[in-house]
């Protein structure tokens, strides 16, 4: 059966306690094999991420904790001869796809019998995260930056979570987290380095082949700590692992102009480029140094990838083209269309849009 081990000294997860990073090495918590999707477990419509629990592996053992999240609209419609699908994750419970791994991680903290933890977030995953808590009777406090948007801290306040703000950049809401953890066994239930949440993410690439009846051509999502980048690959190399789909779909990672770490990787040419003076507008994925890094190179081997950053104005074309045409999102969410059209090269089809947050929150 799956299991998670650390990835530099292959320690297994302890089953009790949740650690954040490996105590014997400080390695990084990962699952020790693809993901066990089958035809089965697509065969039925469906009602949350749970119909794919098969493939949860140590999960998959316990209570669900589960908000409904998922199974969220894909609108394809054709524009200049070309077949685009827009995956509307604004519409999980909280507005974002965050609740698909937030849904696994409260499954986690339920069934280690944890009633107190600690997150950090740019205001998505610290929103779902509150949302969470509250409705299974978990105490949180949670730390985001004090440039957060408005809708997002308020979601936290208005939650049974203590929101803690934090001055500055989105790594000092981090640091303020390690500086007030008293001691070892505060969990520490971070979105980006548990492991938990890379099975639930994973099941956006499940719906889509559900949905289009086979792989998508191309997939464009934002890269932040590079959770959602990673989950989709790994849901689509489970897939075609057990033979679901015939071919992988190419893969576009995008990131704001100033915050590209991964773009600068994959084009020196880019290393140095910054948005001059301004932070990039894209809040959601301002990460300089990604948790998942190491994960999404080593499958950037076995899969099509490409990474491309885009600039403010840029964002602000995209977000107004978007509302325009009636998709409600948040401006993290417009990297992806915004790199659509800045793209030179001709996609495969249909282009996937993965619409990270909710318009409302921003
Ligand atoms: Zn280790």
């Amino acid at each position: 059966m799956l299991q998670i081990r650390c990835t530099s000294c292959h320690s297994a997860y302890p089953e009790s306690s949740m650690p954040y990073r490996c105590p014997r090495c400080g390695g990084i918590y990962d699952y020790d094999g693809p993901f066990p999707i089958q035809r089965a477990d697509l065969a039925n419509p469906g009602t949350s991420i749970w119909q794919y629990k098969n493939s949860f592996g140590p999960s998959s053992q316990h209570a669900a904790v589960s908000m409904g999240e998922g199974k969220t609209p894909l609108l394809m419609r054709t524009l200049n001869g070309q077949s685009l699908g827009f995956k509307m994750e604004s519409s999980n419970p909280t507005g974002s796809y965050k609740d698909r791994g937030t849904s696994l991680l409260l499954t986690e903290l339920k069934s280690r019998n944890i009633s107190f933890a600690v997150e950090d977030s740019s205001g998505n995953a610290g929103a779902s995260f509150a949302t969470y808590c509250s409705w299974s009777g978990i105490d949180c406090k949670i730390f985001v930056p004090e440039s957060a948007s408005g809708a997002k801290l308020a979601q936290i306040s208005r939650s049974n979570a203590e929101l803690i703000t934090v001055p500055g950049a989105r790594a000092n809401a981090t640091q303020a987290l390690l500086n007030s953890l008293q001691s070892d066994s505060v969990v520490y239930a971070s979105h980006a380095y548990q492991p938990f949440s890379l099975p639930g993410i994973a099941t956006i690439a499940y719906e889509l082949v559900q949905e289009l009846g086979a792989a998508p051509g191309t997939v464009i999502a934002p890269v932040g700590h590079g959770g959602l980048f990673l989950g989709l690959m790994r849901g689509f190399t489970a897939l075609y692992e057990g033979k679901l789909i015939q071919q992988m779909p190419a893969m576009i990672g995008v990131q704001g102009l100033g915050f590209h770490p991964l773009v600068a990787h994959f084009h020196p040419e880019m290393s140095t480029a910054c948005e001059p003076a301004i932070e990039s507008l894209a809040e959601g994925v301002r990460i300089q140094e990604p948790a998942r890094f190491e994960q999404i190179l080593a499958m950037s081997k076995i899969m099509n990838c490409d990474f491309v950053a885009c600039s403010n104005p840029e964002l602000e074309n995209a977000i107004s083209e978007l509302w325009k045409m009636g998709i409600y999102v948040e401006m993290t969410s417009a990297l992806v269309w915004a790199a659509f059209r800045k793209s030179l090269k001709k996609l495969p089809e249909p282009i996937i849009f993965i619409l990270t947050g909710s318009g409302l929150k921003y």
